[in-house]
């Protein structure tokens, strides 16, 4: 009801348009103005309350005696006062005023109020007062307000959609058509059916509706498809809007677009199961896949496969082109593999140049599994050995691969992956650019080798090694000097040569404290030599393995033992190998010269077989190059061994250093080295390696030994 068109007929039926018509009739009009909602009040010129309803009153929080008869400035306070002082002008100058203002009262609450100020004007135009009319808005204000909060809250981020109860779409929002690319106009009066993808069933909107109609709600993850035709994932949440009689009467639908926590939790995802670098499948992914092919193969009793595949050189590559090369060299290889392989199958990076591929669901009987798997093992050999190109640079890859087979879970994943590890290094060890099968025969040789590893720690610990003399001789048939040669007195298995177990000793870094005992054996010796006339002038040659010559203290050790033995430097050879000389050649320089300063010679062992750079050879203080047996045994037939053979001779003339030839076995081997100007020999010809006093005894005899001499 608006109370200020009401008060107008009250005021015109009592013609109160004069201040004594109030006295007349202020008992009846109180009683009537009482029982009204609005307020009313009359003010007269001197701005004093003549007249107030109760519902004024109530508003205002005073009784009629505080109101009749006062000032407005005092009934209405400091607040109120200075907000209408002007209006109170107006009004008396006969204008009538209509306001709207909030005050707040001692309860402390904001209170609205809308009304008027109807001048009261005599018949010869005098404004005698004014009439206050109003009413308390405020519980519209606030209902104003909440719906204000509400159309806010429905412009937020998430997408909202209001449906009536049948679905069909009345209100959508702004971020509904940001997400979804449908405009208001397109979306209202459809059914929110038209956003879906396709990618749900029937069985999971029926569940949706299930919850809603028992909960009054439904949450989830959901595809829908956008406008442009893109699917896409939103959390969808969904609740149902009832009355007091609990019956439906809305739908309301809020989703956010989560495209890109998606994409954030795949990232994860990625980095925890696949290879940065190459986007194949790690380590920890792969062994999960094998795991469940395992389990299946024990179900259907089909064979899987293994395939370890190991770069050749790719060391080389990474140290002499740089990481960001060998980097694309993966990446490329990683795509090789990944299309050569069939959906199904899984190609994984395990780390550094290694990868791993798993063959599941082959078929049951072995022999034919066998035969897919060797297939595909050479599609993928073929596959990695291609050229690639890196700007100016071409490198050829090849791989050395591993194969096991497997069926159900009669192995454990650590042992098959070992198998196809052992089976990989068969490859290297043959060659390379080739593929072996893992056969129980590895599996002894491994366990060979772990015994044969603890062994020699006993070895160390029980010095069961000793060392065989070598003559090296001249063209004259004297005995120069001898290579200890180092030996192992196994005390069940007797004498196991170094080449089974130096390469072990090497790897296993037993060779430093080996090496060290050897050395020290030899210049013992030679101390010892030092003190016979006919063996004073004899030097030995000690091998030295490429990690004792790295050690950081690899000088001072030789001088500590020279010393301590009191052996002659000058008759101390060190053998090196070309493959200890092809990394840090400075390094290599400063330790060959900081031991030759003290007398200590060196020999270039096995030279031909390696990579030398012939630049660096002539930096080396070198004094001696020794012709790889290999040469010598083949040179008259092979022609090419011959002229390496030469090759070296030469070498060895320019480069001012002596050439020897080692494992001459016959007069004729001798006698080619002689023509072709090598004159310093060793091998079965003359000797073979023997211990030290035999040695000593042929040293006796040697001058007899007149077959040896070559003049
Ligand atoms: P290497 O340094 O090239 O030693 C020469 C090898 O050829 C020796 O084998 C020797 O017995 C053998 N040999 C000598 N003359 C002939 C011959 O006329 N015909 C044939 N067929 N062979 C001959 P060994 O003693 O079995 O040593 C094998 C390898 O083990 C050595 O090759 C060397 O690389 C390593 N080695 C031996 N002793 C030591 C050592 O004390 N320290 C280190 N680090 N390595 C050693
Ligand atoms: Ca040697
Ligand atoms: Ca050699």
């Amino acid at each position: 009801m608006d109370g200020t068109v009401d008060m107008e007929k009250i005021v015109g039926e009592y013609g109160m348009q004069a201040e004594e018509k109030f006295q007349g009739n202020g008992q009846k009009l109180r009683l009537i103005t009482d029982n009204v909602p609005a307020f009313i009040a009359y003010v007269d010129s001197d701005l004093h309350y003549r007249f107030s309803n109760k519902s004024y009153e109530n508003w205002l929080g005073k009784s009629s005696k505080d109101v009749i008869g006062k000032h407005v400035k005092d009934v209405l306070g400091d607040e109120a006062y200075p907000i209408q002082k002007e209006r109170y002008a107006s009004v008396l100058s006969g204008k009538r005023v209509n306001f709207e203002y909030s005050l707040r009262f001692s309860d402390n609450k904001e209170h609205y109020i809308s009304g008027s100020f109807v001048p009261d004007i005599s018949d010869d135009g005098e404004v005698k007062g004014f009439f206050v009319l109003g009413t308390d808005i405020t519980e519209r204000k606030q209902a104003e307000e909440q719906l204000q909060i509400a159309a806010a809250a429905f412009e937020t981020g998430d997408g909202m959609m209001i449906t009536d109860s049948e679905g069909a779409i009345l209100r959508v929002n702004h971020a509904f058509t940001i997400i979804t690319g449908y405009t208001a106009e397109e979306a209202v009066g459809k059914n929110p059916r038209f956003l879906q993808s396709g990618r749900h069933n029937k069985a999971f909107f029926a569940a949706m509706w299930e919850s809603i109609n028992s909960t009054g709600q439904w949450q989830g993850e959901i595809f829908d498809q956008r406008k442009n035709g893109e699917v896409y994932p939103k959390w969808l949440t969904i609740s149902a809007v009832k009355d007091d009689n609990d019956n439906t009467t809305h739908y309301v639908g809020s989703h956010s677009d989560i495209t890109v926590r998606k994409q954030a939790e795949e990232r994860i995802r990625k980095l925890a199961f696949y290879d940065p670098l190459t986007e194949l499948p790690n380590r920890a992914l792969f062994q999960d896949r094998l795991r469940q092919a395992m389990t299946a193969s024990g179900r259907d009793g089909r064979h899987g496969a293994l395939l370890l595949i190991d770069l050749d050189n790719f060391k080389t590559l990474n140290d002499t082109r740089g990481h960001a090369t060998g980097d694309k060299l993966l990446k490329s290889i990683a795509q090789r593999l990944d299309n050569t392989l069939r959906e199904g199958d899984t190609v994984s990076r395990l780390g550094g140049d290694e990868f791993m591929i798993l063959l599941p669901g082959l078929s049951t009987v072995k022999q034919d599994a066998a035969i897919v798997a060797g297939k595909v093992a050479e599609k993928v050999r073929l596959s990695i050995s291609q050229s690639d190109s890196f700007g100016s640079i071409s490198h050829h890859s090849t791989a050395s691969i591993g194969v096991t087979l497997f069926s159900g879970n009669e192995s454990s994943i650590d042992d098959l992956m070992k198998r196809a590890d052992l089976a990989m290094y068969k490859s290297k060890s043959c060659g390379r650019n080739t593929i072996y099968f893992f056969d129980p025969a590895m599996e002894t040789a491994l366990l060979k080798r772990i015994t044969l590893e603890a062994d020699l720690r006993l070895a160390i610990q029980e010095n069961q090694f000793l060392i065989h003399y070598q003559a090296q001789v001249d063209n004259k048939g004297r005995v120069t000097g001898a290579e200890a040669l180092v030996r192992w007195m196994h005390p069940e298995k007797g004498m196991i040569s170094p080449a089974d177990f130096i390469p072990l000793a090497e790897e296993t870094g037993q060779i430093l404290l080996v090496g060290q005992w050897i050395l020290e054996a030899a210049c013992a010796r030679l101390a010892e030599w030092a003190t016979r006339p006919k063996m004073a002038h004899l030097t030995i040659s000690v091998n030295v393995s490429a990690k004792q010559f790295f050690q950081g203290d690899f000088v001072d050790q030789v001088l500590t033992i020279l010393k301590d033995t009191g052996a002659n430097p000058g008759r101390l050879k060190l053998e090196l190998t070309e493959s200890a000389l092809v990394e840090n050649v400075e390094g290599i320089i400063e330790t060959m010269l900081a031991l030759k300063t003290r007398g200590v010679r060196f020999s270039l062992d096995d030279f031909g077989t390696g990579y030398s750079s012939l630049s660096y050879l002539s930096r080396l203080p070198l004094e001696q190059l020794k012709i790889d047996l290999c040469f010598v045994r083949d040179m008259l037939a092979d022609k090419n061994a011959a002229a390496i053979a030469k090759a070296i001779v030469g070498l060895g003339e320019s480069l001012d250093m002596e050439v020897m030839a080692e494992g001459i076995e016959t007069k004729s081997q001798q006698e080619f080295l002689a023509r072709i100007g090598c004159h310093r020999y060793q091998g079965y010809l003359y000797s073979r390696p023997i211990p030290a006093e035999k040695f000593e005894e042929l040293c006796d005899e040697s001058l007899a030994c007149t077959s040896w001499r070559v003049d």
